[in-house]
């Protein structure tokens, strides 16, 4: 197994200086849960080179509660040097620990050709892809009544459409390798009638540009309590061959494995007999 999706930091925490010692204490927690390699997967939004070129995005939607709320989250998260992320993760690796390079990279509509120019300039594992937000909307702060209170005004219909149609746009690009927690859209526990005409274009979204899709267990510990993405969707996933990644999206060490046994089990069962891993965002058959 491998978990392709760990984070350094708690949202909501500055960056902690990062180092050797903390990624070989991952890799010895994700060893126990069977996990023979990891990888580093930061949002794009906790760096200051990040900030610099996208630190306006949030602005080009009217003024309102909302984007302030989204353009103080953004930039309370981006003080981390992307310099150093890289040399220390590089450093992990000259040490001999089973770990690659990795981003989170959230979709900016419009903006996705800076963010490839941005992450060419590093030596970059995998990257990530994440619709995290519904324009300013972000749409997975579970813990934001405000937040949440905003599934009643958007619609549950037309927030998974947007959600879809982004994730589209997004493995269209051609800037990420792997579509992260692809229906996350679901990750307050809301459901359109037919989700599987939305799971469909998720699929073909995945299969028609050649990326991958992760199999997360975060979704378990969130309210809709089921792994991303749902058996429907990873069904479909499987008929139209999406390599997979597996994951445990964990923000600190609590969670890195996170029911790595159980995950193994969904995926075997769907019929998976290989996961995809990278070096250098070059694609290579791992054995589950
Ligand atoms: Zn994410
Ligand atoms: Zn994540």
């Amino acid at each position: 197994m491998i978990d392709y999706h760990l984070h350094l930091w708690p949202h909501g925490h500055p960056d902690s200086p990062m180092s050797v010692e903390e990624i070989a204490s991952y890799c010895e927690k994700a060893n126990k849960a069977g996990v023979a390699e990891i990888a580093l997967t930061e949002h794009i939004f906790r760096f200051r080179q990040t900030e610099k070129i996208l630190g306006d995005f949030f602005l080009r939607y009217p003024e309102s509660k909302m984007r302030g709320l989204m353009f103080d989250y953004w930039h309370q998260h981006s003080r981390a040097d992307m310099d150093e992320y890289f040399r220390v993760v590089q450093e992990a690796k000259d040490a001999g620990l089973p770990v690659i390079a990795g981003l989170e990279v959230d979709y900016y509509p419009g903006e996705m050709d800076k963010v490839a120019s941005l992450i060419s300039d590093y030596p970059l594992d995998v990257a990530l892809g994440s619709v995290h937000w519904i324009d300013d909307w972000p749409f997975d702060h579970i813990s934001d009544p405000f937040v949440m209170e905003y599934w009643n005004h958007y619609g549950v219909e037309r927030a998974w459409g947007a959600y879809t149609t982004a994730l589209e746009e997004l493995a269209q690009s051609g800037v990420v390798d792997v579509l992260a927690h692809p229906d996350l859209i679901k990750v307050a526990g809301h459901f359109p009638s037919i989700p599987d005409e939305f799971f469909d274009r998720m699929a073909q979204a995945a299969a028609s540009s050649g990326v991958a899709a992760e199999v997360s267990s975060a979704g378990i510990r969130k309210p809709v309590g089921e792994a991303y993405p749902a058996p429907n969707l990873l069904a479909k996933f499987f008929e139209l061959a999406v390599p997979i990644t597996t994951a445990s999206d964990s923000h600190g060490i609590e969670h890195v494995g996170f029911q790595a046994a159980e995950i193994k089990k969904f995926v075997t069962s769907a019929g998976y007999k290989n996961l995809l891993g990278f070096k250098e965002r070059r694609p290579y058959e791992v054995e589950i």
